[in-house]
């Protein structure tokens, strides 16, 4: 073994490392198939790599295979990155420029033999490749900052394919043999540049798997599994980003409501049918607010929302039309034109008050909706000003 050989090792020893990382990934993680596509292209990578340089089953089967897997390699990760997002990637455009470039590479192999040429075509094709899943995914609307990362890394990765090879030609020369090939400056850059990306990408597309799960994983803790509405935790999160982000002056509201006599439901009908009869009032809460507002269950049977840019008259049309559809339609398992009623307490924002305040003047009004013979919204009073101190 020379010092070249060490070299030679360097790309597919590490993409088989990454390799084995997406493989691990993707077993802990079987719902992300895409993991598994980059696991196939790293192992292509490596592959590519080794018959590149060792030429194992002689020069001509070695470098098609290797030119071919380089190829398929990069549609591999690149679609596995785009498939992240759910988006399909321009496989006509890619399909054509993969099969052109590997007919014209093909030319140059066997009708007109031409290392300088074969180099040029597999970088051009490669670069083109790279380039056009880019622009698909620069379309992902809503970029985060690791989405640019990954969109910065798959652009730059496309277009040092370019100046690449024309300064390593310009500056060498063209290539006669193969052996001049392997002991090319074009191959030291390319051993260099190819390892940085495979690394540089790698890295990234591992950052965005973590906080992937790190953002499900957050989604989960936040969600109430009965009703799919947020939990207690989730809302209260809400209610404190909205609240620091409020503009004195704009009205918001919290409504909250509680079914009336659930226990006697859950006695009468067993605990499953209560359960249904919460999912069916979360329906309602859905229905009625189409995802404009923040919904949460805050407890057993009780529900609160949070209406931005709304004042109580808002709230207060809301909550009698959740109201009315609740009371006029029958969750499964309950006779049938059974009505089971909820109550509504709702108090608009002011502009001095906590959210502890706010939340304790809602119960008030609740309750009052309570005392009121149930099946009710009641408004809290504004509270008193406080004196300027
Ligand atoms: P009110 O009209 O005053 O609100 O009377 P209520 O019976 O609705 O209120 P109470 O607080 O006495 O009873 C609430 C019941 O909700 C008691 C509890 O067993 C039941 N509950 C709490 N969480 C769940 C749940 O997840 N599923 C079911 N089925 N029942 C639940
Ligand atoms: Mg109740
Ligand atoms: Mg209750």
């Amino acid at each position: 073994m020379d010092k070249g050989d060490f070299i030679a090792l360097i790309n597919p020893a590490m993409a088989l490392i990454f390799a084995a990382a997406f493989a691990v990934l993707w077993h802990a993680q079987r719902q992300r198939r895409y993991i598994l596509r980059l696991a196939g292209g790293y192992l292509a990578f490596a592959a590519a790599f080794l018959l590149q340089y060792f030429s194992p089953i002689g020069d001509t089967a070695s470098r098609l295979m290797s030119n071919g897997l380089f190829v398929l390699a990069a549609i591999a990760i690149s679609t596995g990155a785009l498939e992240r997002y759910s988006r399909v990637p321009p496989m006509r455009p890619i399909v054509f420029v993969a099969a052109t470039g590997f007919a014209a590479f093909s030319w140059f192999f066997f009708v007109q033999p031409d290392i300088t040429w074969r180099i040029y075509l597999m970088n051009f094709t490669l670069g083109t490749i790279a380039l056009l899943f880019a622009t698909e995914l620069r379309k992902v609307p809503d970029k985060k900052p690791i989405d640019w990362l990954l969109l910065a890394v798959m652009l730059f990765s496309g277009l040092s394919f370019f100046p690449r090879p024309i300064v390593a030609i310009w500056l060498e020369g063209p290539y006669a043999t193969l052996d001049d090939f392997n002991s090319s400056l074009y191959w030291i850059t390319l051993v260099f540049t190819g390892s940085l990306f495979l690394l540089l990408f790698a890295m990234t597309i591992i950052t965005a798997i973590v906080l992937d799960v790190m953002e499900e994983l957050r989604q989960k803790s936040e969600t109430d599994l009965l009703s799919g509405l947020l939990n207690r935790r989730g809302f209260e999160a809400g209610l404190h980003t909205a609240f620091a982000a409020r503009t004195p002056g704009t009205p918001a509201a919290l409504i909250i409501c509680d079914i009336d006599r659930f226990k006697s439901i859950n006695d009468r009908y067993g605990h499953a049918v209560g359960d249904r009869v919460i999912r069916h009032f979360a329906d309602c809460l859905t229905g009625a607010t189409e995802g404009q507002h923040a919904v949460g269950r805050i407890g057993g049977e009780e529900f609160a929302l949070l209406l931005e840019n709304a004042d109580a008259v808002t709230a207060r049309l809301l909550a009698e039309g959740i109201r009315i559809a609740f009371s006029t339609t029958t969750a499964l398992g309950l006779p049938n034109g059974m009505q089971v009623t909820a109550s509504f307490g709702i108090a608009e924002v002011t502009t001095d008050e906590t959210i502890d305040d706010l939340f304790r003047r809602a119960d008030q009004a609740l309750y009052l909706a309570k005392n009121s013979g149930r099946d009710c919204v009641r408004v809290a009073p504004c509270p008193a000003r406080r004196a300027a101190s």
